[in-house]
Formats: C-alpha cells, sequence, structure tokens
C-alpha cells in the first residue's frame, strides 16, 4: 500500500524551479531515500510532503491526506526532522520532549523514547552541550514523540563523524523495525545504499530514476566481476554462453568472471547444476556511486557537496 503519493509536485522560487514535476510513491514500511546534490530539490520537495511549503502544482498525499488541506490531522500521524532543530540553546533534553508531547494526542512516553535512543543520562542537559549525534538523535525521539506512522529524516547524518553515523543508521533501521514508514532525505551515497529499500534519484528538480539501490546499479549498465576458485575442471563455453557473461579470464586456479545484470545468480545456479562449489567467491558489484555518474552524467552527490 502506497502511504506517501507524489505526482508531478511542482515548486518554484521566483524564477528557480527547485521541484520540476516531481513523481514518486512510497510504500507502508519502507525506507524511502530521497539522494541528490544539494540544490537538488529535496528539502522542497519534503517540505510540500509535510505541508510546510504549499505545492504550485502537482499532487501529493500522505496516509491519505492533503498536506495543504489536512495539516493537523497530518502532523498528529507524521514525524518531522528538518535540518535546523529551531530549539532554544537553553531547553534541556527532556523538557524539549515533554513540550512535543503536549502537541499529540497519543504521544510516546518520553522516558521510554529517551531510553531506546540512549538519551536518559543526557535528560537535563541543555540542547547546545549535547554533541552533534547527541543533537541528531534527540532530532530523532522529537519527530518520534507524536507515535507517528510516518517519520521524515532530511540530512540526518550531515556533520556527524563515522561513529555517530553509524549510529544513527542503527536507530533508523529500528524504527522501521516498529513499523513506521521512513523517508530519508540524504546527499550520502553510502547512507542510501545501506540503509533504503527504494531511492529516488533526484538531480535540478526532476527525478532521474526510482529503484532498489542495486537494481539503480543495474539501470546504470555498469559490470559486475565475480572471482572464485572452482571446486572441479569447469567448462569456459557453457559459462560464455549464459546472456549475463561479457569475459572471463584465469588467474591461477582462480576464475574471474565479468558481466551484467544478473550475473551472479546464473552463474552461481550453473555452477550449482554441475555440483561445482565456488570458493573464496568474491563479487563486486557496480555502487550507487558508478550509477550516479551514469544516470546523470556528473560527480556524485559526495564530491558535490
Ligand atoms: P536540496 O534539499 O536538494 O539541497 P533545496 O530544496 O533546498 O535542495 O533547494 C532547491 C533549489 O531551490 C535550490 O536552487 C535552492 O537554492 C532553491 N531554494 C531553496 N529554498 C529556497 C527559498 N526559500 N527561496 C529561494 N530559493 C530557494
Amino acid at each position: 500500500m502506497a502511504v506517501i503519493e507524489v505526482d508531478r509536485l511542482h515548486k518554484r522560487y521566483g524564477d528557480t524551479v527547485a521541484v520540476h514535476d516531481v513523481s514518486f510513491s512510497v510504500e507502508e514500511g519502507e525506507i524511502f531515500g530521497i539522494l541528490g546534490p544539494n540544490g537538488a530539490g529535496k528539502t522542497t520537495t519534503v517540505e510540500c510532503l509535510s505541508g510546510l511549503r504549499p505545492a504550485d502544482g502537482g499532487r501529493v498525499s500522505v496516509l491519505g491526506l492533503d498536506p495543504g488541506r489536512d495539516r493537523d490531522e497530518l502532523r498528529q500521524v507524521l514525524g518531522v526532522q528538518l535540518q535546523e532543530s529551531g530549539l532554544p540553546e537553553k531547553m534541556e533534553v527532556r523538557e524539549a520532549l515533554d513540550l512535543f508531547a503536549s502537541f499529540y494526542r497519543r504521544p510516546a512516553d518520553p522516558a521510554e523514547l529517551l531510553d531506546r535512543l540512549g538519551l536518559t543520562d543526557k535528560a537535563r542537559c541543555r540542547y547546545k552541550k549535547l554533541s552533534g549525534g547527541q543533537q541528531q538523535r534527540l532530532a530523532i525521539a522529537l519527530a518520534m514523540i507524536g507515535g507517528p506512522r510516518v517519520v521524515i529524516l532530511d540530512e540526518l547524518t550531515t556533520g556527524l563523524d563515522p561513529h555517530a553515523r553509524r549510529a544513527a543508521w542503527d536507530l533508523v533501521e529500528r524504527i522501521r523495525d516498529d513499523g513506521v514508514t521512513v523517508l530519508l532525505v540524504t546527499h550520502f551515497m553510502e547512507e542510501a545504499e545501506r540503509l533504503c529499500d527504494r531511492v529516488a534519484l533526484i538531480d535540478s528538480g526532476r527525478v532521474v530514476a526510482v529503484d532498489t539501490p542495486a537494481g539503480l546499479a543495474r539501470q546504470a549498465g555498469e559490470s559486475q566481476r565475480m572471482r572464485f576458485r572452482p571446486s572441479a575442471p569447469l567448462d569456459e563455453d557453457v559459462l560464455r554462453a549464459l546472456p549475463e557473461v561479457t569475459g572471463l579470464s584465469w588467474h591461477g586456479p582462480q576464475i574471474e568472471i565479468s558481466g551484467t545484470g544478473d550475473l551472479v545468480g546464473a552463474v552461481t545456479s550453473l555452477l550449482a547444476r554441475r555440483h561445482i562449489i565456488a570458493a573464496d567467491l568474491r563479487v563486486e558489484q557496480a555502487s550507487l556511486d558508478d550509477a550516479f555518474i551514469a544516470l546523470t552524467g556528473h560527480a556524485t552527490p559526495d564530491a558535490v557537496s
């Protein structure tokens, strides 16, 4: 079931078209990524989705609600973490959670949320004294305090060190495991690759492609390589006859096969039929980075930021 539907969303600021007929839909229970370089129109898109900005054209619906018309109703079911928290520097963590909880009809338990996000010992700490990772965890807690069915997380891990970033990723996965649909805005390829079930690749206000990270890499036509040591003699011609295989070479006892599409599936099922084991198997897949360059014709978001 689609919980978010965006159909030809259009938004301009004066002469700048920030979002140019963007369409995608998000299924219940997904972690769906909106991935693109700075200025691509990601934040504008989610601001229109959450009712913070009126769209100039197109149709948007979240859980069947119209963000423009049903804003109050939407606030009860949609959690939003935007880039700027806007919290007063002197506000304490627990105070912020209690304040936000008061906005909702059925809020989550603040103490339990603090515990889950590892912030219990920071409950009395002022916002400005928190580390970057702790501030982001609080931002997640504030997005989750209303007990939402859908949560939007915008550039959650920007500015975090690798350890804090990984901790934030774990939290996002836990949110999804609780049945909450996650819309994740990011310009980090690695983040999208690691977390997202599907990704909308956005460039200059347009959707370039929507697919799984692996599907995007495949769409880009990038080749894959697998290398292994066959446990028994292998007939090269049978391998070469597979439509997925484009190249084959030997490196001592190891064979290296390159190809496209579902290369790994095709080769491993052929080996299985012949009772041959692929020892020391290594697979190199094309990455989302390769896909981004191939689909947009320019550098990856990480490089642009
Ligand atoms: P992203 O989130 O992908 O970085 P944004 O949605 O923030 O992209 O911005 C898309 C485009 O719209 C950019 O060219 C940006 O400069 C412009 N833009 C964003 N917000 C405003 C605004 N409030 N007024 C004018 N232009 C804006």
